[in-house]
């Protein structure tokens, strides 16, 4: 049977500028050379969205956004509405990083709303959860994880194209990854976690998330359960990203 292709999702975070179009032109001339078989996207801030939207048009690669405000397009300062993405080029959306939920506060309420907003405009949403360091250490990391689940993927999900991201805080940006076991194991809960929420929520993917490198990306993507990754400082320049969409295909080989 053929394997399910692998979401590999590109966080820029708050890098780049114009001259970082370089790298895109570079990761899709290696993809017009050699296609990959899974799906590849990145999320470039917010003022790159619609330039790299236009480089990628055609491609293989597919751009997001690394938030939405959950409101309609109005009176709200510095902020983007879904339908402003999807317009500016993006299709899907990183939703609750735990960058936005520590910086901005964003409880799992504020989540659930804006995943409801992505859906509206017809984004796809990639919802963020995981645990902090010090949760892990009291054993409560599962407990935090189902709970994230529960308050920040609403019903209306159920159906719909949508993918949840694993991202243990302390392992993001830190060079520190769970071992495969735990993350095979988170995978396996986060999977049920799902499909006792959503009726027909069994096929959406479950990427990984958390220092990501060239180095670690095939024997995590190799990991049981694991659909994908969420890659942030790897995903800035095509020597690093490349090696990562490649390492997908191999371990799906
Ligand atoms: C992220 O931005 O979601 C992330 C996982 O970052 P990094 O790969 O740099 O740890």
């Amino acid at each position: 049977m053929a394997r399910a292709p692998k979401l590999i999702v590109g966080n820029w975070k708050m890098n780049g500028f114009g001259a970082s179009l370089h790298e895109v032109r570079r990761m899709l001339d290696a993809l017009a050379a050699q296609p990959s078989p899974h799906r590849i996207v990145l999320c470039p801030p917010a003022v790159l969205l619609h330039r790299i939207a236009e480089v990628c048009a055609g491609s293989q690669i597919e751009v997001g956004a690394q938030d939405v405000h959950h409101e309609r397009p109005g009176a709200r300062t510095g902020d983007h509405a879904a339908e402003m993405l999807h317009d500016a080029g993006a299709r899907l959306v990183i939703i609750g990083h735990s960058e936005r939920r520590t910086d901005h506060r964003e409880a799992d309420g504020d989540v659930a709303a804006k995943v409801q907003a992505a859906l509206r405009a017809g984004l796809e949403p990639i919802v963020c959860v995981g645990e902090r360091q010090a949760e892990r250490a009291a054993g409560e990391a599962i407990r935090v994880v189902r709970s994230q689940i529960e308050g920040s993927l609403p019903m209306s999900l159920d159906g719909q194209a949508f993918a949840v991201a694993y991202e243990p805080v302390w392992a993001i940006g830190s060079g520190l990854t769970p071992t495969l076991a735990e993350i095979e194991a988170m995978h396996a809960e986060i999977r049920q976690a799902l499909s006792d929420r959503f009726p027909r929520g069994g096929a959406s993917p479950v990427l990984y998330g958390g220092s990501v490198k060239p180095v670690n990306a095939r024997e995590i993507l190799a990991t049981a359960g694991v659909g994908g990754v969420l890659v942030g400082g790897a995903s800035l320049t095509a020597s690093d990203f490349l090696p990562i969409v490649r390492s997908a295909d191999q371990a799906a080989s």
